[in-house]
């Protein structure tokens, strides 16, 4: 480092900056200008001789045409826009004529500001902020808003803000121009104050009055600088102001992701109505879809639940009906060998029901002779296999088998109905009961059985029996359990498998398909809902959009304020960006918690048990966040492409 270094807080070297071509504006021509430190130099000029685009220059805000300027020795055209931004952000300090305080935050949050952009921890910056409102004598309206404040206040606030972190240049432009003759008295004694603390300070004014209290003075015509004689004496010692430390290393800008989100949290809830009324889109569309999905799935189960193991395994095969009653020779006597031959079949057994004529069913060791002992049971036949078809569930004994059925030997199995007319609980006795003047042996008892519950109150006899004694002429029915799935198809190859010479001789009763009672659920009115909650979405992104943009444009103020205390374009998207995503989260969440309400309360109120997609409560914010990011760039965009000095000149 050199002593140049040290002395000079700002060196001009034939600075120029020209503004357009054709014609082209000079607003700076051939500037040369040397601040000392602790200087308090005034620039005076008439409207549009240049001082603010001299300001813009000082302040890194802007870029001369050409020229060289050395900040704190530093040569700025070296410096990128990061590091430029660092510049403001840590070492210069901008006062504006309008003051630009955020409105809708305390004194002490708008002083806070000022570090937003340093990419420090908050850790302090109460106290740091706190500190500066007092040196301007305002501590006790630190927690006031800002349009509860005289203009002198909050001019006070604006420079308390540019006073954190102790910046080795405070720019002010036109600081009293809004000001009343007390207000620019007591703002002016708070420069010599802050003056003889060591500030340095360059005032633009136009004010007489103003530019006497500096401590040097100089002229612009034309975008010419001169220098103006006022009999001041030279500038104090620097005492505990800071220069930058190190071979020229500037710092760049930054901002950590919590002060961006504070940032934008605040920016939302600046104005929490128009937030509310800006979701209302997302929260419509994501409600929309979540009580549809939930809702259908929810129905799904319900048909789905009621739609049974047992029934969807179950097929029965009768002879179709004909002029004269069905055809007792419509199965064929091996229709349960031949379905057990196809794929899926778990079980296949006959069942007929066998006619008896007037004869009656009784116990034949009965002993007690008054009590009746006669009943009218009806009696079927089945082929073994039926047991297990009908998923029988054997109380005592067993069911009789393909021996006792080639034999036809006279056996039979109780349903427990009929067990418990004819007196009988065990078959350790070797029971017998006769059916008409036949004797049969009873060989087991149910307890249950799952399918054809006619079964509970019969006597089961072999079908080969039956067919002796009582001249069964063919299978009155066959009942078959097939594996889960399996059963249409198998519905279908049956007719073929039993029948290939008449198939149309059978008639199948066969489960509904499952995948047609989805199809079912899946109703017009779900796909209507479903393009509503889309449609919803699509005009809540339009919302999110426009009302951004809108704050874009009421907010170019802020913008240029923040970008004077170091904030750089993409900090300025950023956050846009963030406040729009933001939006669009709390949304989708507002969304998925009213769709899934709604799911709950008509389940609730339709007996249902509610279905929810457990993806939903993550996939609806994701949805709304990046539905508010897509409709918050073109906005952010424009907020980025911003210029300062534009903002300013509003
Ligand atoms: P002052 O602050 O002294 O009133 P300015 O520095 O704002 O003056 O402007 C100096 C001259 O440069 C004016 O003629 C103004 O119209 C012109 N000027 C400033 N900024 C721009 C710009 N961005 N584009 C075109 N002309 C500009
Ligand atoms: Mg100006």
């Amino acid at each position: 480092m050199n002593t140049q270094q040290s002395e000079y807080v700002l060196k001009l070297e034939k600075v120029c900056r020209q503004f357009g071509t054709e014609p082209a504006v000079h607003a700076l021509v051939d500037v040369d200008l040397r601040v000392k430190r602790g200087e308090w130099v005034a620039v005076t000029g008439p409207s549009g001789a240049g001082k603010s685009t001299l300001l813009n220059v000082i302040g890194c805000l802007d870029r001369p045409t050409s020229g060289k300027y050395w900040f704190e020795g530093i040569d700025t055209a070296s410096l990128n826009d990061n590091e430029r931004a660092g510049l403001r952000s840590r070492h210069i300090g901008f006062i504006f004529q309008s003051f630009h305080l955020l409105p809708h935050r305390s004194v002490l949050e708008n002083v806070m500001l000022a570090e937003v952009y340093r990419k420090q921890s908050v850790q302090g910056r109460r106290e740091r902020a706190l500190e500066a409102i007092k040196k301007v004598g305002l501590a006790h309206r630190a927690d006031f808003l800002p349009t509860k404040l005289s203009g002198g206040e909050k001019q006070r606030v604006a420079i308390a803000r540019a006073l954190v972190g102790s910046p080795s240049l405070l720019l002010c432009d036109e600081p009293t121009g809004n000001l009343d003759s007390k207000s620019t008295g007591d703002i002016l004694d708070l420069f010599e104050d802050l003056n003889a603390l060591g500030y340095t300070i360059v005032v633009v004014t136009h004010e007489e009055d103003v530019a006497k209290r500096a401590s040097r003075r100089v002229h612009i015509i034309d975008g010419k600088l001169t220098e103006v004689a006022n009999g001041k004496t030279t500038p104090r010692k620097s005492s505990d102001v800071a220069s930058i430390k190190g071979n020229g290393k500037v710092s760049r800008s930054g901002v950590t992701l919590r002060d961006l989100l504070d940032e934008a949290i605040a920016g939302m809830f600046a104005r929490p109505g128009r937030m509310a009324l800006t979701m209302l889109g997302i929260v419509i569309g994501i409600t929309a879809l979540v009580a549809t999905l939930g809702l259908s799935r929810t129905a799904g189960n319900q048909i789905l639940g009621q739609f049974d193991e047992l029934a969807a395994t179950e097929i029965v095969i009768t002879g179709k009906a004909g002029p004269n009653g069905a055809d007792p020779h419509a199965i064929p006597w091996d229709a349960p060998a031949r379905l057990r031959r196809l794929n899926g079949v778990v079980a296949a057994g006959t069942l007929s029901g066998v006619d008896i004529g007037n004869a009656l069913v009784s116990a034949s060791l009965v002993k007690d002779p008054k009590s009746q002992t006669n009943f009218n049971l009806s009696v079927q036949a089945a082929s073994p296999g039926l047991f297990k078809a009908v998923r029988a569930d054997v109380l005592t004994g067993r069911v009789f088998d393909d021996g006792n059925s080639q034999r036809a030997d006279r056996v039979a199995v109780l349903g427990p109905g009929a067990a418990q007319k004819l007196g009988i609980v065990s078959v350790q006795q070797l029971p017998a009961i006769a059916i008409g003047d036949k004797l049969y042996l009873v060989i087991g008892i149910l307890r249950d059985v799952k399918r054809q519950p006619d079964l509970l109150g019969s006597v089961i006899i072999p079908e080969g029996t039956a067919r002796q004694d009582f001249r069964l002429a063919g299978p009155g029915a066959v009942v078959v359990e097939t594996k889960i799935g399996a059963a249409s198809l198998i519905a279908k190859q049956t007719p073929l498998a039993l029948r290939p010479d008449n198939p149309g001789a059978l008639k199948i009763a066969a489960p509904q398909e499952p995948q047609r009672v989805k199809d079912a659920v899946k109703s017009d009115l779900n796909v209507m809902f479903l393009l509503l909650g889309g449609l919803s979405l699509i005009v809540g992104a339009i919302g999110i959009g426009n009302i951004t943009l809108v704050s874009v444009i009421e907010r170019t103020g802020e913008i240029g304020l923040r970008r004077s205390i170091g904030a750089t374009r993409w900090h300025i998207a950023s956050q846009f960006l963030l406040e729009s995503t933001s939006l669009g989260i709390i949304g989708g969440i507002l969304g998925a918690g009213l769709g899934v309400l709604i799911v709950v309360a008509v389940s609730a109120v339709q007996v249902w048990t509610p279905v929810l997609d457990p993806s939903a409560p993550f996939l609806a914010p994701a949805v709304g966040g990046i539905i508010g990011l897509l409709s918050g760039t073109y906005p952010a965009m424009r907020a980025a492409r911003l210029e300062p000095v534009e903002a300013f000149r509003n």
